[in-house]
């Protein structure tokens, strides 16, 4: 079976399913391919799905930013209302508390020049605002075999805190809404169609071959493949030139119960705690979201094979996270069993996403999200169309960076931050949601 279209996306994700619709509204036929059941169902399905706008540099904040104005009008972005239900923003604010080499002073430049609101914090104003938090300082985070783990705190945090943040209610809805919305556009999605090969002719992308033998030609394939990208770069012959890796990096993230003052009905919250290694937030049904931040101390587990690996959160991570959440939150109370979820992220040599052209014209990527690029699947989708479109038109995004203006701002991102040619910089990137 062979069929021709104009732009085949590989992978249904959050970031895959906003990239197709881009590319149908405007104007192209998109076939999106996808291995797994249903939109989102891969790593999306898992996300923490936190809005926030704390990196270090401009494009990134910028393109945070301005992603949140587009989930908080979703209808708008989207250009319709999914009757299967709509992905909800959840605005709690963000409390950061601070912790050395934290890299604030980078991030707060960035919101004043943005303007981005957030007011700072002192031990005693937390206490005031937030007393379920104990205000002390535990840094550097530790493993709990280690004999300094229950020491006493050392002095006391400061924060910022800023009210824009929140998250998404279900990720998973939200990549069936993009996909909803595509469809209406004329894009179409296979489904339980894994792509095992990338076609060329000549020097150029020419399509991809499928594991039923089925191939779709088509003169743009972008792959949105997610932990899987890395292998289909391999595929399509783009590593060796790339100057940033990528690889799956497994993660746990668990439930907590939430105790009075963190739940969701108090106003508790989203709290990146480096201080202690973690990030928590409230979600519906009374309960905590507790990720780590993968503070030194912690052995950060590579997996080869993105199709093998442990889906089971461990008990030893279970232990560790809830006791550390323990020091910040005196009155919660430890869960007897761990009741959350194992997953993986495809994370950059620098934590930074990879959105770009490739060495082979015509195939493109949008990889690399490094556990950080939920929120930015709208503007995500965007810098791909603006790269496609330029590569069209004869111009090197290699030789002269593309530039995409963010509707709310008016300001220019430069997605050259974004490419597979940058230097790494051990500064840049962002470790947490
Ligand atoms: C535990 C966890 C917590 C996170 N928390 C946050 C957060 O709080 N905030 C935030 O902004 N981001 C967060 N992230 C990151 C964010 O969720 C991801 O960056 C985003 O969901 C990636 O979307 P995607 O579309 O690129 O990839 P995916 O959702 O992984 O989609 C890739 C798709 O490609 C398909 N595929 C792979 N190989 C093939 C093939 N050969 N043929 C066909 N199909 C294929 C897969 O089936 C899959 O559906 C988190 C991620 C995880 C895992």
């Amino acid at each position: 079976m062979s069929e021709a279209t104009d732009a085949v996306v590989i992978g249904a994700g959050v970031i895959g399913s906003a990239v197709t619709l881009e590319l149908a509204r405007n104007g192209r036929r998109v076939v999106c391919v996808d291995k797994g059941p249903a939109p989102g169902a891969g790593s999306t399905s898992s996300s923490s799905s936190i809005i926030r706008f704390s990196y270090s540099t401009l494009d990134a904040v910028l393109t945070a930013w301005e992603s949140a104005a587009e989930w908080h009008h979703w209808s708008n972005f989207l250009g319709t209302d999914d009757p299967d239900g709509m992905a909800r923003f959840i605005r709690t604010g963000m409390l950061v508390l601070e912790s050395p080499g934290a890299n604030t002073a980078a991030v707060l430049r960035q919101w004043d020049d943005i303007g981005i609101g957030y007011e700072t914090l002192q031990a005693d104003d937390i206490r005031q605002r937030f007393p379920t938090l104990d205000v002390g300082r535990f840094w550097p985070p530790k493993l709990i075999d280690d004999p300094a783990f229950a020491d006493d705190p050392v002095g006391e945090v400061s924060a910022y805190f800023e009210p824009s943040s929140g998250f998404i209610d279900d990720p998973m809805l939200a990549a069936r809404n993009l996909a909803h919305a595509a469809r209406r556009h004329g894009a179409s999605f296979r489904f339980h169609h894994e792509v095992i090969g990338i076609v060329r002719h000549g020097d150029r992308v020419a399509g991809i071959t499928l594991a039923d033998g089925g191939t779709i030609h088509a003169p743009v394939v972008v792959n949105v493949g997610g932990p899987h990208s890395g292998r289909i770069n391999k595929l399509a012959g783009v590593v060796e030139e790339m100057r940033i890796g990528h690889r799956p990096l497994r993660q746990e993230v668990f439930a907590a119960p939430a105790p009075s003052g963190m739940r969701l009905q108090d106003g508790a919250p989203i709290v990146a705690d480096l201080d202690i290694g973690q990030y928590f937030r409230p979600q519906v049904g009374e309960t905590l979201m507790v990720g780590g931040a993968e503070p030194e101390c912690d052995e950060l587990e590579w997996i080869d094979d993105p199709d093998s690996f442990d889906e089971h959160p461990t008990v030893e991570r279970f232990e560790t996270t809830m006791l550390r959440l323990a020091r910040r939150i005196p009155g919660f109370g430890v869960p007897h069993r761990p009741t959350g979820l194992a997953a993986l992220y495809d994370v950059a040599d620098d934590w930074v996403p990879i959105y770009d052209v490739s060495g082979l014209p015509g195939y493109f990527m949008a990889c690399a999200t490094s556990g950080n690029q939920f929120k930015n699947a709208p503007m995500a989708g965007r810098f791909m169309r603006a790269l496609i479109d330029a590569s069209a038109a004869g111009h090197s995004h290699d030789a002269d960076p593309v530039h995409v203006v963010g509707p709310l701002t008016g300001r220019s991102i430069n997605l050259g931050a974004f490419s597979r040619l940058r230097i790494p910089s051990a500064t840049s990137g962002t470790v947490m949601g």
